[in-house]
């Protein structure tokens, strides 16, 4: 038996053994473990399923052993996941720390940063909010102007930041400062601090879904040590790109999370709403026509992960190829839950009440929720130009 098989071997008696029933089954929103100091279990067995996962390193599996992770191979995270994916095991984390800011702290921050924060993240014992946007700062993020003055013994920052997901239910926050008034991007640094500190206030923001995921960020002299801030001043714009093409990935391989409540696929609940005609196929032809395109789409799109985690395997730089995963995710995810609600008729159109039921509720607010899916992590448009750029290498327009 090669190595490989025998990893699979005992991974796959590894997780039948240890991966309680219950997180076998779809996802449910209540039950998504953040991690943090206020995280609550409404199912115990997901922090059993969180602490086990976490004391093999299996919730970070390729990050070094020294820092909590998993120190496997590209070939055996890739196997673990098949493994995990067999059984329909839920994630055992979903954290900001794991997708973005530890990819980066491990390229970027010094020794004493990694042992301070890395292993916090694998456990899920701090949860991360990124604090990139400004009321002036989206797409063009190098005009942000939140000030971050070196006082010597300690910075001190003021400023405000916007659209920061989850910063009311976050621990600590990643954030991107403003060192010197004088450069733009040579002039941002990047650094930590944590949301108790006196001086950070957070003000939530609602969605057209119904729901309140981001907030207002708003910091007034705000002390961060100064060994909070990762690498040099000035060298935060650097971290600041790969922090986002992490992002941007993640993203895409989590699809938007839109199969978390899925327990039927479009097919099946065109079927129930719509009925099938006398040769045994969905009775409106044109819906059956999209449906079956959406499903080649996806299954392109699954491809085209798939090629770019082996071009990475084999050592290619696949960064600015994560917009063209990022720009085609949203795409497919907007029309998913469009089709979805043009399916379900008048039932996809509920916002409460009895008259529905808990999927077409779901259903409903799943499609304005996606709506923010070509915004958030750079928008359309904006990786379009970067794929127009980087990729295809094509000049401006003059
Ligand atoms: C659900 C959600 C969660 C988010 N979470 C976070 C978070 O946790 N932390 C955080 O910091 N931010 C977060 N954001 C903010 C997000 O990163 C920004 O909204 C995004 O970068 C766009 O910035 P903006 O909203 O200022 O729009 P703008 O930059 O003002 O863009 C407005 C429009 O102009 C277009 N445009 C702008 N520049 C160009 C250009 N050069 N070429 C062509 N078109 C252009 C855009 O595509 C867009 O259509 C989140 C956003 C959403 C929707």
């Amino acid at each position: 038996m090669s190595d490989i098989d025998t990893f699979r071997a005992e991974t796959r008696a590894w997780l039948d053994a240890n991966c309680p029933k219950s997180m076998r089954t779809p996802m449910v929103e209540e039950e998504v473990v953040w991690g943090g100091r206020r995280q609550q279990y409404p199912n115990p067995d997901s922090k059993v399923w969180l602490e086990r996962m976490a004391a093999k390193g299996w919730t970070a599996p390729t990050w070094p052993m020294k820092y909590g992770g998993g120190g496997l191979s590209q070939e055996q995270a890739i196997v673990l996941d098949q493994e995990l994916k067999a059984i329909h095991a839920r994630a055992p984390l979903a954290s900001f720390g794991l997708w973005m800011l530890g990819p980066v702290l491990l390229e970027y921050a010094n020794e004493e940063q990694k042992q301070r924060f890395l292993p916090d993240i694998v456990h899920g014992r701090t949860r991360w909010c990124q604090g990139y946007s400004e009321p002036g700062a989206g797409s063009d993020l190098a005009s942000l102007q939140t000030k971050c003055e070196d006082k010597g013994d300690h910075w001190l920052i003021n400023g405000s930041k916007i659209w920061t997901s989850y910063a009311n239910h976050a621990d600590w926050i990643f954030c991107l400062v403003r060192t010197d008034t004088t450069k733009k991007h040579e002039g941002i640094s990047f650094v930590l601090f944590d949301m108790t500190t006196p001086g950070v206030e957070t003000k939530p923001i609602l969605l057209i879904s119904g729901s309140s995921p981001f907030c207002e960020t708003f910091m007034t002299d705000v002390k961060v040590p100064k060994e909070q801030m990762i690498s040099s001043p000035g060298k935060g714009w650097d971290i600041a790109k790969r922090l986002l093409q992490y992002e941007r990935q993640n993203i895409s391989a989590t699809g938007f999370g839109s199969d978390r409540n899925a327990s039927q696929s479009l097919g099946e609940i065109a079927k129930k709403y719509i009925g099938l005609n006398k040769e045994g196929v969905l009775a409106d032809g044109d819906l059956r026509g999209r449906i079956a395109k959406q499903m080649m789409y996806e299954h392109a799109f699954a491809l085209t992960v798939r090629r770019n985690v082996e071009m990475a395997k084999a050592g290619a730089d696949v960064g600015p190829g994560t917009s063209i995963i990022k720009y085609a995710a949203a795409k497919m995810n907007q029309n998913k839950t469009e089709l979805q609600v043009e399916a379900m008729g008048h039932q996809g159109l509920g916002w409460e009440g009895d008259a529905f039921r808990p999927g077409e509720l779901l259903a409903t607010r799943a499609f304005l929720r996606a709506k923010g899916n070509s915004i958030e992590g750079g928008t359309s448009e904006v990786n379009l130009n970067v794929v127009a750029k980087r990729v295809l290498g094509l000049r401006d327009h003059q």
